[in-house]
């Protein structure tokens, strides 16, 4: 029978005003949200998640909690569609529950966003990621653009590749880990391990065994290095299972389910792996009486020139699939000319391929505002059009809101979700340069958390 100790702390920061973190921690079912959106929308963007996951996984099954977290999704973006205020609005979610896998005790964790739950193994002590993380950093470090430690400090970490409150549809990670007795699990927001590094995480998960002891020394530890987010912790420890230890490798399964917006599978993955090498020149030796015939050498030299031209389409190949998948799944909002356009592949392209402008919307670069004129010089990345969109929709409603601000004689204040007041004035529609490429705009939201 599988039993837990578990702890958690919440706090807003050191910085924000509000805090738009929740975090649920009850026998079984453990879960931190992460809101996204001005006007306190990602407070009830991360409330409505939890709350809705609590509901619905009544069933303690992998698959359910998988669509709980569905469900939580289509309530958030249910929300922001009936409410103008709680419009962009969205939220991560990471969730680790008991389940019954075929009788069997299972810990399923789900995961939508950059919020994330690790394992200290008790056989090792060693800490590590179990969920992957679905912000564009992320996918670089995947792809080999980005090591470890340049993704952590990255000025774009915040940019999200999924979250719920996005779309209708949303990808769920779900795996599924055998309960051993004495592992650690944490679930966490972005604002405790951008402030500290895993190390110190390990450390502190090492040293304190009360998980509300452990829980409250990180956050405090988050606020200690700035504290410029919300910072939330869960802490939960199998303090009994079936299985005490001697693990076999394989205990973690992973499995996506749902659907991304427009239908695609998940992520390729590129081929990293090389050919299997030739046997050694030892093993491969021909026998006195292979070599006394002409066509032992022969042969030999033919399976490694075949070997090699096979190696080299494998990375060719691998390479060419790789470039068009990144450059047909990338966009940046840059400025072309004197006008704010929506460019189709990374920032100064991907090897042979230059980025193409998709369209243009009728925004000036005179008309950006301060805080934002950096981030459009430098191109503001993000592996959907979507989300380009929704950045060019928030984009306008700043310059909106600062026009507004100035005609009222009011100061100022000018940077992306900086608290100003809410404005529904329509934005004019991005305009397609290619006709065959146009798509409904999407509602308007931001991923920057
Ligand atoms: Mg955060």
């Amino acid at each position: 029978m599988t039993s837990f100790r578990w702890g958690s702390a919440l706090h807003v920061g050191q910085v924000r005003q509000v805090n738009q973190d929740h975090v649920h921690a009850e026998d079984g079912l453990f879960a931190v949200a992460d809101g996204m959106g001005g006007h306190r929308a990602g407070e009830v963007a991360s409330e409505v998640a939890i709350g809705t996951l609590v509901e619905e996984f009544t069933e303690r099954s992998p698959e359910q909690l998988v669509t709980a977290v569905q469900e939580a999704n289509a309530q958030v973006v249910r929300l922001a569609q009936d409410n103008a205020e709680l419009r962009g609005m969205g939220t991560t979610i990471s969730a680790l529950a008991l389940a019954s896998d075929d009788g069997r005790d299972v810990l399923a964790v789900a995961n939508v966003g950059d919020s994330r739950t690790y394992l200290l193994r008790a056989e090792s002590e060693e800490l590590e990621q179990v969920t992957e993380d679905h912000s564009l950093v992320a996918t670089l470090e995947r792809q080999g653009q980005l090591t470890r430690d340049e993704a952590a400090v990255h000025p774009q970490r915040n940019i999200l590749t999924r979250a719920l409150g996005i779309d209708g549809k949303v990808l769920v990670d779900l795996w599924e880990l055998e309960p051993v007795k004495g592992d650690r699990y944490l679930l966490c927001s972005d604002g405790l391990f951008n402030e500290v590094d895993e190390a110190r995480i390990a450390a502190v998960l090492r040293r304190l065994a009360e998980p509300d002891e452990a829980a409250a020394e990180l956050v405090r530890l988050a606020n200690e290095h700035g504290g410029r987010d919300n910072i939330s912790v869960v802490i939960v420890d199998v303090v009994d299972a079936a299985t005490d230890g001697g693990v076999a490798p394989g205990r973690v399964r992973r499995v996506t389910h749902g659907e991304t917006r427009d239908g695609a599978a998940a992520e390729p993955i590129p081929a990293r792996k090389a050919p299997a090498p030739p046997p050694s020149d030892d093993a491969d030796e021909p026998s006195p009486a292979k070599a006394a015939t002409a066509k032992g050498p022969r042969s030999r030299l033919t399976w490694r020139v075949g070997a090699f031209v096979i190696a080299l389409l494998v990375v060719v190949g691998g390479t060419v699939a790789v470039v068009s998948w990144v450059h047909g799944n990338t966009y940046y909002v840059g400025i072309e000319g004197d006008e704010v356009v929506i460019f189709e592949g990374p920032v100064g392209g991907t090897l042979w391929l230059e980025p193409t402008v998709v369209a243009t919307t009728g925004i000036t670069a005179d008309e950006v505002p301060a805080g934002m004129e950096n981030d459009l010089d430098g191109g503001m990345a993000f592996t959907s059009r979507a989300e380009a969109d929704a950045y060019v929709a928030t984009l306008q409603d700043e310059i909106d809101r600062v026009a507004d601000e100035t005609d009222a004689g009011a100061g100022i204040g000018g940077v992306l979700g900086g608290g100003g007041s809410t404005t529904t004035t329509a934005r004019p529609p991005t305009t397609p340069v290619d006709p065959a490429t146009g798509v409904t705009p999407p509602p308007p939201t931001t991923l920057v958390p």
